[in-house]
């Protein structure tokens, strides 16, 4: 029978305890949100809000077409340039999400021919640009400059190596230096996703590039996200105008998808102009992961030291992690919950994410609630 394959996997997971199910968010919602990556609290900014219902009064509700045809408006355009100058890079391009950016800049920077080198840690949009680009990939130890400066000595045409900024699943920070080191001794281009790092790390929430010294340098691209500390949706490549134009003439989900919707864009523009007359919000989250972090540990919890705003704490098994999780909401508090297979590891962790906006109040009670639901 069609399908039938599938009711064996679903059952596979059911046994496993690994079945997601979906549970919208009431518009109202009481609990306390470490679940979101809402990093500068900014989703539901007045500002914000405003930048999205404005650009769709005169915009209208959708982009009408891609980008080369009807769906580049001036909003767009006023995005790119104040994304690229406020990170230091040349030009930008936006994109309808960080994901379509990802699978674009990887797919379009390895032709036939070339070599890919991917950290073992990336993002699942990376992981999939690898997969959909022409090259050849090559996965390396997680957070590891010398392997990959040993698998780039190997490639016999153009080369890349592609890594998250800050990754996703415990919040440490690539060791971007290292990682350009190695790319220039081969005369690679460096590609990294700053999704975590944007509104949070660098001057201002510039991005962990700006951090590293790589902000604008000619053989480094940046991909972002808008739906994270710009509290939109979207995505963007920030990098050297050629790449950029590259990027308009080669890049599939750029030239054949519909454009980012104007309220998004709108929205993302006004937060980026409220972050630039605003800071201080982007030292305001990491201070705040550094205090979740402090005072999960001295109450005896398994946590990772945050490089950014991600809080990532040890759960002894997924099945446990679950109820962790679900005793948490029961208790107020929304965390996010990571277990196989989105942790290739197989360890399950809570997924806490530090807010620019959480008052000292409401850590300790985020902290105690942790605590007092602890498996
Ligand atoms: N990269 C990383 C590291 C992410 O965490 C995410 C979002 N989960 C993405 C890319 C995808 O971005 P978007 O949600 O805008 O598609």
């Amino acid at each position: 029978m069609a399908f039938g394959w599938i009711d064996e996997q679903a059952s596979a997971r059911r046994r496993a305890g690994l079945v997601r199910t979906l549970r919208p968010r009431p518009a109202d919602s009481p609990l306390l949100d470490l679940a979101s990556n809402d990093y500068l609290g900014l989703a539901h900014h007045p500002e914000i809000i405003e930048g999205a219902a404005g650009a769709a009064r005169t915009w209208g509700g959708g982009a009408t077409g891609s980008r080369l045809v009807t769906g580049t408006t001036e909003l767009h355009g006023e995005l790119e340039r104040e994304l690229a100058a406020f990170c230091g890079f040349e030009a930008a391009l936006v994109f309808s999400s960080g994901y379509a950016a990802n699978l674009a800049a990887v797919t379009a920077l390895a032709p036939h021919g070339s070599l890919v080198v991917s950290d073992a840690g990336n993002h699942a949009s990376l992981i999939d640009g690898c997969r959909l680009a022409r090259g050849t990939t090559q996965v390396v130890g997680h957070a590891d400059p010398d392997a990959v400066r040993k698998a780039l000595g190997a490639a016999e045409g153009p080369a890349i190596a592609v890594s998250d900024t800050v990754f996703s699943v415990d919040g440490d920070a690539a060791p971007l230096t290292g990682l350009a080191a190695a790319c220039r001794a081969h005369g690679a281009g460096l590609v990294v996703d700053d999704a975590h790092g944007l509104g949070v790390l660098g001057d201002g929430g510039r991005g962990a590039p700006w951090a590293a010294g790589l902000a604008g340098a000619p053989d480094v691209v940046v991909t972002v996200t808008l739906s994270k500390s710009l509290g939109s949706q979207g995505g963007a490549v920030l990098g050297p105008a050629k790449v950029i134009d590259h990027l308009v003439n080669a890049a599939r989900t750029f030239i054949f998808d519909t454009g980012l919707a104007p309220a998004a864009t709108g929205a993302a523009l006004a937060a980026l102009r409220l972050l630039r007359r605003e800071p201080e919000r982007a030292a305001r989250a990491r201070e705040v992961a550094r205090a979740l972090h402090t005072r999960l540990t001295a109450s005896g919890h398994e946590a990772v030291r945050p490089d950014a705003a991600v809080v990532s704490v040890r759960a002894p098994s997924p099945d446990q992690a679950v109820r962790w999780a679900a005793d948490c909401r029961a208790a107020g508090l929304a965390v996010g919950c990571f277990r196989p297979p989105s942790v290739p590891d197989g360890v399950s962790r809570l997924r806490l994410t530090a807010r620019a906006d959480l008052t000292e109040a409401q850590i300790d009670r985020a902290v105690g609630i942790i605590g007092d639901t602890r498996p």
